[in-house]
């Protein structure tokens, strides 16, 4: 049975505002799950119902089989860290953790071992008599993590709590995050809007889009098998090329480039003739130069970005601009003329319409 499940789960504001559609998904125990989507898909709707500051408005949620629509947070052994981690200025780290633990009335003794143990695992004990002031941004999230963290809880949940941080700091605190999940064992559920935050750190990713999730999956399988085109688009950075054409004789259209489909669609091709197809493949998956069982294309340089690790190289082929990301030491020249190749193994193929993924 799953730990956590949330059964065509709907969310419509008192404005009349649908933010939340038909949403299900069960979580096995200490699973970290994460929601990923554009702002306003409905992430933090959808997290605030699961921690109970938002009533669900139908569709069930159980924990451990239990119903918990109208549980309380408390009784449902929630914690949560939210984007602005508000610390108590006047108060050391210390007691910023222990805060909660002293609210419920424990004892000093119990309290100050759990804040030293919690401590331990964020790295903070160095740290415990400063006043938030003195803190780095990231040891600020990491007393709030602590805060959440100290009171032993079934369910932990954070919604976008890197998003104060600078680019570095997120780097460092991702991989604490899940180091913090891998000693604490809670089931946890994050919502951030960033795909590479989700892809690093999930067991499982939930992609949302306009309250509709879109595919919950591994990052693997994400990436090597997105469902539809917006989930192709946006796990990958830089995101996947799109080309859309319409199937003419089992071809379609890339700049001046005509590509021939009919054994890729095969039972397929007939379905979609005068049908628009999108052809998409990733800026990583290509080989500059030409290669066999690839579609090779000509295309012209535009621009290159140099990134250390790699090259993006934007180029025009006719009038499609795609992406290409390649080894620094192949980079190309700007103006110049080349040709490159798509393996026909990492061609996805989309229906025009539908935007869904053609089997
Ligand atoms: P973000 O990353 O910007 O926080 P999100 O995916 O978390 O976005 P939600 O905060 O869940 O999105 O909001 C989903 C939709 O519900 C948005 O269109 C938002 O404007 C709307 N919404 C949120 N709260 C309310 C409310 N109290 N009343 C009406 N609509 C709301």
């Amino acid at each position: 049975m799953a730990y956590l499940s949330l059964k065509n789960i709907n969310k419509i504001y008192p404005n009349g505002f649908h933010a939340v559609h038909n949403f299900n998904l069960d979580m096995e125990k200490g699973e970290f799950i994460v929601f990923v989507g554009p702002s306003g898909c409905g992430k933090s709707t959808t997290l605030r119902m699961i921690a109970g500051l938002e009533d669900i408005s139908n569709g069930e949620f159980l924990i451990d089989g239990k119903r918990a629509n109208e549980m309380g947070p408390r009784e449902r052994g929630v914690a949560m860290v939210f984007q602005s981690y508000a610390l108590y200025p006047q108060m050391t780290v210390y007691d910023n953790i222990a805060f909660g633990l002293e609210l419920q009335g424990a004892d000093e003794d119990y309290i100050d071992e759990k804040v030293r143990n919690t401590a331990r695992i964020l790295g903070l004990t160095d740290y415990l008599d400063r006043l938030p002031r003195a803190l780095s941004g990231g040891q600020r999230q990491r007393v709030a993590i602590g805060r959440a963290l100290i009171r032993k809880v079934g369910i932990f949940l954070m919604d976008e709590p890197l998003s104060n941080l600078d680019a570095k700091q997120r780097v460092t605190m991702r991989s604490e995050i899940t180091t913090i999940h891998r000693d604490t064992g809670a089931t946890t559920i994050y919502v951030t809007h960033d795909q590479t935050e989700a892809m690093t750190m999930a067991d499982r990713i939930v992609v949302m889009k306009d309250g509709y999730v879109q595919q919950v999956g591994t990052p693997r399988e994400l990436y090597f098998d997105p469902v539809n085109v917006f989930v192709a688009g946006f796990i990958g950075e830089p995101p996947m090329n799109f080309v859309r054409s319409k199937l003419e004789n089992g071809t379609i259209r890339y700049g001046e480039e005509v590509l021939d489909l009919k054994e890729m669609l095969g039972k397929n091709a007939a379905k979609y003739e005068g049908k628009e197809i999108v052809f998409g493949f990733r800026p990583e998956s290509i080989v500059l130069g030409e290669q066999k069982n690839a579609f090779v294309i000509p295309a012209d340089v535009e621009l290159t970005e140099m990134l250390g690790d790699n090259t993006n190289v934007y180029i025009k082929v006719g009038d499609v601009s795609s992406i290409l990301k390649v080894d620094p030491h192949d980079t190309p020249a700007v103006d110049s003329r080349i040709n490159f190749s798509i393996p026909f193994e990492n061609v996805y193929l989309f229906d025009g319409e539908t935007e869904e993924v053609i089997k």
